[in-house]
């Protein structure tokens, strides 16, 4: 497979083009076609893979610029992967001129509350501090289409799966859900069961 067998719009592959992503990753084929379709998907993949461009391209491809209120939700369980992934979602959808807002905690809330109220199409952040900011109303999920979960075994680790069960009871259930996860411990299996619509797996 190669990028151009996705018709992705021009702006997502000049700025593959200048990232110097010239073929796709095996992760990225398995799940880009997939994603496009808005199919829901576990994806057991390691760190290293790929895995950030193989929700970042069909998801910003998705995105519609427009709209105001973030369209899409990245739940990671470390602020250095927030910062990593809101980076690479700013480089992919750099020509479509998308905006990323990372959250996470041991940052002021305040300046995050700032970021929050400028016009930003995806939030990437960790539990604890996307909750805070749900229940103070600085930031508003009801336009959420696309839901990403990544290292979701790390964030049982982290005792973080009650905050993101909430963070979930707070999304329009119409949507797109991808939950990716080195390891498939039955606590995550069952988190898939409850809010994931009919969907498909692929292993790496
Ligand atoms: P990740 O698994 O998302 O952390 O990605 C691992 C590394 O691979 C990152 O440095 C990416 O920039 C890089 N990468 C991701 N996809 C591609 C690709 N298709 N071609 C070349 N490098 C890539």
């Amino acid at each position: 497979q190669q990028f151009t067998d996705y018709r992705l719009s021009d702006e997502i592959t000049r700025a593959l083009g200048i990232m110097k992503y010239e073929s796709p990753t095996e992760v990225q084929q398995q799940v880009i076609p997939r994603a496009l379709e808005r199919e829901d998907l576990i994806v057991k993949a390691q760190t290293g893979s790929g895995k950030t461009a193989a929700f970042g391209i069909p998801v910003i491809e998705l995105i519609d610029w427009a709209e105001n209120k973030p369209q899409v939700l990245v739940l990671t369980p470390t602020r250095e992967l927030a910062v990593q992934v809101r980076e690479d979602m700013t480089n992919i959808g750099r020509f479509k001129r998308i905006k990323a807002t990372a959250v996470y905690g041991k940052e002021p809330f305040s300046k995050q509350r700032e970021e929050l109220k400028q016009k930003t199409h995806i939030v990437v952040g960790t539990p604890g501090r996307v909750m805070d900011h749900i229940e103070r109303e600085t930031l508003s999920l009801d336009r959420v289409e696309y839901l990403i979960i990544d290292e979701a075994d790390e964030m049982l680790n982290r005792g973080f799966l009650a905050d993101v069960e909430k963070i979930l009871q707070q999304l329009p259930k119409d949507r797109v859900t991808m939950v990716f996860s080195a390891t498939f411990p039955q606590d995550i299996e069952r988190l898939c069961q409850k809010h994931m619509n009919a969907p498909a797996r692929v292993a790496i």
